[in-house]
C-alpha cells in the first residue's frame, strides 16, 4: 500500500544489477515506501577486491542499463563513491530514509563490511535488512548430516538436487514508487571504460551487458543450445554453452531464474542435457559455499601441503602465456580469446590453467589474478575455486598428476582446428593434421601455409614431455615431505 508520507527506503544495489527476481527490491516495493535506488563504488581498500579492467567495462554498461530500466519506471539510479557506511549515513541524513535493504554477498570482505554496516545502522535505529537470491540456497542451509560444510562436489550436488526446488523467482515489479533523490555522481567520472588503447572494441560484438541482455541470452540458450549441451559443451568452436557467466557475475540474472527456465522442457530437451546444465549451475553454487565456509580459498592453498611447492615463476614464460605466444596453438587461442572478448571457453580455461601451473610451474595465484583482470565474468568464488581445482590444491580438486597434454586436448576438442584458426590467424592456412602441432609439420607444409616458426608463430616455449616430468618431480617433493 503506497504511503505518501512514509520515509524512503534505500535499496542498495551491489552484484544484483537487476529488477527481476530481486528479493530486496520486491521487499522494498511491498513496504509501500518510496525507494531510493543506490549503487556505491566502494574503494578497493575496503577489501571488496580489485575490480578487473574487463569487468569494469561491463559494470559501466550494466549500470547504464539498470538506470534505463529505472528511468522507464520514472526514477534514476543514484551513484555515489566512498566507504559504504559513510555514503549510507550521509544519504540517510539527507533523505530522512529509515531503512536500507540489500541482497547478500558471500565473499569474505563483503560479508564483514555488511555485518559492520548492519550493526552500525541498527545502532542508529535504521532498519537494515538483507536478502538471499544470489545463490539457489543459503550456504548455511546445505550442510552434511554432521552439520559440516560439503567438501566434495558429488554429495553436494545430491543434497542440492534432493533438497527441494529453489524458491520460484519473483517477477520484476511492473511499477515502482521511486523517490526523487539527492544528486548522483556522473558515471563517466568513474572512468570504468578503457580509452587509449580501447582494448574492449571487440566486446560489443559479443556482449550486451544488462538485465535485458541476460534474459535474451537465457532465452536463446534454452531455445537453441540446451538440447545437446552435455555433448557439445566441451567443444570450444561450437556455440554450445549459455555464456551467462558475466551476467551472473554482476547479478543481472539470478540462478533461480535460470533454474526455472529449465523446468517443463522434458518433452523437447533430453533430461541428460537439463541435468548436466543444472550441474554446472551447481558448480557455481559449490564454489560459493566453499568460499563462504573457507574464506582463505580466495588467496591461499586450500590444501596447505601446496604451500611448500617450488614454483619457478619465470616472468618471460608468464608473459608468453598472457600474450598467447607459447607455441601451443590451443593455449594461445584461449589466451587470445580472453584478451579479445573478455571470456574463454571452459574447456580451454582448464587447458591454459594446467599449462601455466604444470608446464610452466607458475603459481596459480598469478593466473587467477590475470583472469580477474581480463575476464568479464571474473568471480571471486568461481575463479579461485577453479584455479585451485586445476592446481590440485583445492577442495575435491583434480589430482596434480593429471596434466593436460595441450596437443592432445586440442586434437580431441578442436579436431578441425576451427577454434585455433579463429584466434590464431597466423596458423589459418595450416590443415587439421598439424594445426595443434605446427612444430612437427614438414617445412614444405609450413612454407605453403606462410608460417615461419620462431618468426610468424613461436616455437614451443617448453617441451611438454620434459615439463611434465619436471612438474611431477616437484609434486613428488611436497608429497614426500607431507
Ligand atoms: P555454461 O556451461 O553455460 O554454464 C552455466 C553457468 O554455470 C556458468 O555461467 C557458471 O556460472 C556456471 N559454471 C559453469 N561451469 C562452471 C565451473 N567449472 N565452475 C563454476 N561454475 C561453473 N567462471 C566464472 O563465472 N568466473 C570466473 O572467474 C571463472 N574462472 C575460471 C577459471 C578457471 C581456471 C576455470 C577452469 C574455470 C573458471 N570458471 C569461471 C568456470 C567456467 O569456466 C565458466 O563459468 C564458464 O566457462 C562460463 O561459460 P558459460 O556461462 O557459457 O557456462
Amino acid at each position: 500500500m503506497a504511503n505518501d508520507a512514509a520515509p524512503p527506503v534505500i535499496l542498495w544495489f551491489r552484484k544484483d544489477l537487476r529488477l527481476d527476481d530481486n528479493q530486496a527490491l520486491t521487499a522494498a516495493h511491498r513496504s509501500g515506501r518510496p525507494i531510493i535506488p543506490l549503487y556505491i563504488s566502494e574503494p578497493e581498500a575496503a577489501g571488496t577486491g580489485p575490480l578487473g579492467a574487463a569487468q569494469a567495462w561491463w559494470l559501466h554498461h550494466s549500470l547504464e542499463a539498470l538506470d534505463r530500466s529505472l528511468h522507464k519506471r520514472h526514477g534514476r539510479l543514484m551513484l555515489a563513491s566512498g566507504e559504504a557506511l559513510e555514503v549510507l549515513c550521509a544519504l540517510i541524513k539527507e533523505s530522512a530514509a529509515e531503512a536500507v535493504f540489500w541482497n547478500r554477498r558471500y565473499d569474505p570482505a563483503g560479508i564483514s563490511i555488511d555485518a559492520r554496516i548492519k550493526h552500525e545502522l541498527e545502532k542508529q535505529a535504521i532498519e537494515a535488512r538483507s536478502f538471499g537470491g544470489q545463490l539457489l540456497h543459503e550456504p548455511s542451509r546445505l550442510m552434511t548430516g554432521n552439520g559440516t560444510p560439503y567438501r566434495v562436489y558429488t554429495p553436494f550436488w545430491r543434497a542440492l538436487e534432493g533438497g527441494g526446488e529453489p524458491e520460484p523467482p519473483l517477477d520484476a515489479p511492473a511499477k515502482l514508487r521511486l523517490a526523487s533523490q539527492p544528486k548522483s555522481e556522473v558515471l563517466g567520472s568513474w572512468k570504468l571504460l578503457p580509452t587509449k588503447p580501447d582494448w574492449a572494441g571487440d566486446f560489443v560484438d559479443l556482449w550486451t551487458p544488462g538485465e535485458e541482455g541476460a534474459q535474451q541470452r537465457l532465452h536463446a540458450f534454452v531455445e537453441d543450445a540446451l538440447e545437446g549441451y552435455k555433448e557439445n559443451r566441451d567443444y570450444p568452436a561450437r556455440p554450445a554453452t549459455s555464456m551467462l557467466s558475466p551476467h551472473l557475475a554482476l547479478g543481472e540474472i539470478s540462478p533461480a531464474r535460470i533454474w526455472d527456465a529449465t523446468r517443463g522442457l522434458s518433452q523437447r530437451v533430453p533430461a541428460a542435457d537439463i541435468v548436466h546444465f543444472r550441474k554446472e549451475i551447481a558448480w557455481r553454487e559449490f564454489s560459493y559455499h566453499l568460499l563462504f565456509h573457507f574464506p582463505r580459498l580466495a588467496s591461499a592453498n586450500w590444501n596447505d601441503r601446496f604451500d611448500g611447492f617450488e614454483w619457478r615463476n619465470n616472468s618471460g614464460d608468464f608473459e608468453a602465456w598472457r600474450r598467447g605466444m607459447t607455441g601451443y596453438p590451443i593455449v594461445d587461442a584461449g589466451m587470445r580469446q580472453l584478451w579479445r572478448h573478455g571470456w574463454m571457453h571452459n574447456r580451454v580455461r582448464m587447458i591454459v590453467a594446467s599449462f601455466l601451473i604444470k608446464d610452466l610451474m607458475i603459481d596459480w595465484r598469478r593466473g587467477e589474478a590475470w583472469f580477474r583482470d581480463t575476464l568479464v565474468d571474473a568471480d571471486p568464488a568461481n575463479n579461485a575455486a577453479s584455479w585451485q581445482w586445476v592446481a590440485g590444491s583445492g577442495a575435491d580438486a583434480s589430482p596434480f598428476f593429471r596434466i593436460f597434454n595441450p596437443v592432445l586436448q586440442g586434437e580431441k576438442f578442436d579436431p578441425d582446428g576451427d577454434y585455433v584458426r579463429t584466434y590464431v590467424p597466423e596458423l589459418r592456412e595450416l590443415g587439421p593434421k598439424y594445426i595443434h602441432r605446427p612444430f612437427e609439420a614438414p617445412k614444405s607444409m609450413l612454407d605453403e601455409a606462410g608460417i615461419t616458426l620462431g618468426q610468424t608463430y613461436p616455437k614451443p616455449i617448453v617441451d611438454h614431455a620434459s615439463a611434465r616430468n619436471r612438474a611431477l618431480a616437484a609434486y613428488k617433493a611436497i608429497r614426500d615431505a607431507a
